[in-house]
């Protein structure tokens, strides 16, 4: 992996070398950190970098935090300058993962959540261009539940409710799947170990509410308005069970790491034609624009990197 060269760590850009934590931390041994996983895409031609997104992810995290009793000296226009200026230090020109994580930073043990520090830490790397590939994914229905939100908010993105994430994906990887989609405690489809899911069922696409223990999704909330506005589509937000998964036409995952992937199979079954779906293929398509600039409609969406003194003097 290249880079990252450099974190933002303890209120400063510092070599990604100096950015280290005590093994007393208490992140380390509660899972009390909150964090958020962003892109920013590489548009060839204006040799810009865009953000996508960073404000909302930024609230996102800024919640995430306020829910784990942090108190966090930070706006999303404060972050998104911090992440600006990293970026800039990085000078990439690719597309690019965003790790910004908020934690429980002192050094104590004790379980509790009141009265102990926290820090937040930023860093981001490479991720190469992406491949706009036919594959569909194969993914199984996970035997493990997801976390329930009187548990561990799913809609925290907490650290600690990951375990539940990690135990789901390897278990899916190393019975021969891609991924899985997993339960909520009803026993309705919640999402994938890192990522929304949306069906497709006669023209109409559904995905589980944000009350069904989903992590409220940017790519979620995005790709609904462009359904909508763009295509045309009518989009339902409904509690979704496991059969209408066996059944469904199309169906992709969503989010900051899956984009738009489409879902080719379910334990063993194939999705309708067992090919990538024609919404899912033109919704994909369309999202890639959004995301480079490509769209004038949607570049509120997108912050840039470099200014224009920058990108001349390249
Ligand atoms: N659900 C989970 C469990 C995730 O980890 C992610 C990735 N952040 C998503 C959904 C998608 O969210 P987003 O579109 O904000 O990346």
């Amino acid at each position: 992996m290249a880079g990252p060269k450099y974190a933002f760590f303890k209120g400063q850009i510092v070599p990604i070398e100096d950015a280290k934590i005590s093994v007393m931390t208490h992140a380390l041994h509660y899972g009390t950190g909150v964090f958020a996983g962003m892109r920013a895409y590489w548009n060839e031609e204006e040799e810009q970098l865009y953000i996508f997104r960073p404000y909302d992810h930024f609230e996102r995290l800024l919640q995430s935090g306020s829910l784990m009793r942090m108190k966090l000296d930070f706006t999303p226009e404060k972050l998104l300058g911090i992440l600006t200026d990293l970026l800039r230090s990085e000078n990439y020109s690719e597309n690019s993962y965003i790790r910004p994580l908020a934690y429980k930073s002192q050094e104590t043990l004790g379980i509790s959540l009141h009265d102990i520090a926290d820090d937040l830490t930023i860093m981001a790397f490479p991720v190469g261009n992406f491949v706009i590939t036919d594959k569909g994914a194969h993914l199984c229905v996970s035997g493990w539940r997801r976390v329930d939100d009187n548990a561990i908010p799913a809609r925290g993105k907490v650290t600690g409710a990951y375990a539940n994430s990690t135990l789901i994906k390897s278990d899916a990887l190393l019975a021969g799947f891609d991924d899985a989609l997993i339960l909520n405690q009803d026993g309705h489809v919640a999402e994938a170990s890192g990522a929304n899911v949306m069906i497709i069922r006669k023209g109409v696409v559904i995905t589980p509410p944000i009350n069904a223990n989903v992590l409220e999704g940017i790519v979620r909330r995005s790709l609904i308005q462009l359904l909508q506005d763009e295509m045309g589509i009518e989009v339902q937000e409904r509690n979704v069970d496991r059969t209408e998964v066996y059944i469904a036409d199309e169906i992709y995952l969503c989010g900051t790491g899956a984009q738009v992937a489409p879902v080719t199979h379910v334990d063993h079954r194939p999705v309708g034609t067992g090919e990538v779906g024609p919404i899912t293929r033109e919704l994909r398509e369309l999202f890639f624009k959004v995301v480079t600039g490509r769209v004038p409609k949607y570049r509120d969406w997108l912050s840039p990197v470099y200014s224009a003194e920058q990108i001349a003097s390249r």
